[in-house]
């Protein structure tokens, strides 16, 4: 091969490789170092070049006296960072377009547009000291953008999410828990990170019936399980109460990925139903219970007693002369001895026996349980006994009394229970018929 030709062939090379270096989409400089420590432009690709406003001029030029201040400063760190290093450092920065630069066919950027960039400055030492810095600078504003645009919509899923109100948590294919948002961890107590890393957390009370297995087969075969009422406990071990409802969740490539859990809070609701259920069956003035409850405790007891074999005492009371307080004393005073009256009587019953308001001035009392009668008669005689004690309503002494009629459940258990309180009944007319202040046992 001569000269000539190893000449041109070299020539030609160099020229392929300043057409590529010219046509590259990166911007690329390559910076000398000099002795001083000083920078300068030894060679900048066409884009390069352009983006940086060089010119013929702008090389073997300290690089302050080429570059806008700002800009040197920013490039001088990142230099000396490189020096320092002795290796490639990559960064990324942003910077806004000068208002200044021209649309033009060789200019892509917009004045004022924001440019992100990724920038590699690779040092080359000689000599254990560096001489050269070459510095690759490309346009990644395309991807950050998606990656904005990504985050964006990832923040704004977020807030949704720890915004609803109802708690909310997702688990995977294996059942583990994933995700849980702000309302799932301000309702059950444990925190999202308490939750994912500690598998041995439960939140389903001990005793519960309810079938999981079920609910996440029906889930897995693509089934959304309605709302149902479902308890739950927390990280205290209160129990709440909650309507779950479960959606099942897949993966991109359509397969099966856990479910989507939503607890609505009804604990509220639940204390309302109680208080309503209470209210239904208690009595407003005595707080104790009325006669609804009374007769569903009724219909309850005879059925025990017939297993058991014992006897069932039905005791109807009615204040003597109530009335007569009522006109005399005021409604109030009347209410006052109601609820005191009632709290007589149930001194003198066990724990396990039933007093009820009935209506007005009339209570019912069941007494369970019982070997015999004798038992049912004592108490009757301990109650008209301490009726006779002193009553002192809001500082009135007053003489109170009441008539007693009793009825029993006993073997052979022939009466129902409207008959069992007709003759409850019956036996207390009696006792108001026989001058009143006096217990009767109904007989046929
Ligand atoms: P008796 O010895 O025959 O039972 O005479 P009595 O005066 O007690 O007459 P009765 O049992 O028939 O009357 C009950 C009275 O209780 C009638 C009603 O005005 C009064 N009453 C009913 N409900 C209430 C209440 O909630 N508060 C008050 N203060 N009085 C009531
Ligand atoms: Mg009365």
């Amino acid at each position: 091969m001569n000269a000539d030709k190893y000449n041109l062939e070299v020539l030609n090379k160099i020229d392929l490789f300043f057409k590529l270096f010219n046509n590259m989409s990166d911007l690329v400089y390559l910076t000398k170092v000099e002795n001083n420590g000083r920078f300068s432009y030894l060679l900048a690709n066409e884009p390069a070049q352009f983006f940086s406003g060089l010119t013929a001029n702008s090389f073997d030029k300290p690089l302050e006296e080429v570059l806008p201040e700002e800009v040197f400063k920013i490039i001088e760190v990142k230099y000396k960072l490189a020096i320092a290093v002795k290796e490639p450092i990559t960064y990324e920065d942003k910077i806004v377009v000068p208002s200044s630069y021209s649309k033009s066919p060789k200019n892509k950027y917009a004045p004022c547009q924001l440019v992100y960039w990724e920038s590699t400055i690779t040092p080359c030492n000689q000599n254990d000291e560096c001489t050269h810095l070459l510095a690759v600078v490309r346009d990644i504003t395309e991807r950050k953008e998606r990656e904005n645009e990504l985050k964006r919509i990832n923040d704004r899923f977020e807030l949704v999410w720890n915004s609803v109100a109802d708690a909310m948590y997702t688990f995977d294919r294996h059942e583990n828990f994933v995700s849980v948002n702000k309302s799932f961890e301000n309702l059950l107590g444990w925190t999202e990170e308490e939750i994912i890393t500690n598998r041995t957390i439960s939140i389903i009370p001990m005793d519960s019936k309810e079938d999981l297995k079920e609910i996440i087969e029906r889930v897995k075969q693509g089934e959304v399980v309605p709302s149902h009422e479902v308890q739950r406990v927390t990280k205290e071990g209160n129990v709440i109460d909650v309507l779950a409802s479960y959606s099942p969740i897949y993966d991109r490539n359509g397969i099966w990925d856990g479910a989507v859990v939503v607890y609505k809070d009804i604990s509220e609701r639940k204390k309302y139903e109680e208080q309503l259920k209470h209210h239904a069956l208690h009595d407003y003035l005595t707080g104790m219970p009325n006669r609804n409850f009374f007769s569903k405790s009724l219909k309850e007891e005879m059925v025990r007693s017939e297993r058991s074999n014992r006897t069932l005492a039905v005791f109807y009371l009615d204040i003597d002369k109530f009335k007569e307080i009522n006109d005399t004393l005021g409604h109030d005073i009347g209410d006052e001895l109601l609820k005191e009256f009632s709290k007589r009587v149930k001194s003198c019953i066990r724990e396990e026996d039933l007093l009820a308001r009935i209506g007005g001035d009339e209570f019912g009392i069941l007494i369970t349980n019982l070997y015999d009668r004798g038992k049912a008669l004592e108490i009757a005689e301990r109650m008209l006994s301490s009726f006779q004690d002193h009553w002192i309503i809001e500082d009135h002494h007053l003489k109170i009394a009441s008539s007693i009629g009793i009825s029993f459940y006993t073997p052979p258990y022939q009466q129902d229970e409207k008959l069992l309180l007709k003759q409850a009944d019956i036996a207390l007319y009696q006792a108001k018929k026989n001058g009143r202040g006096n217990y009767q046992v109904y007989t046929n």
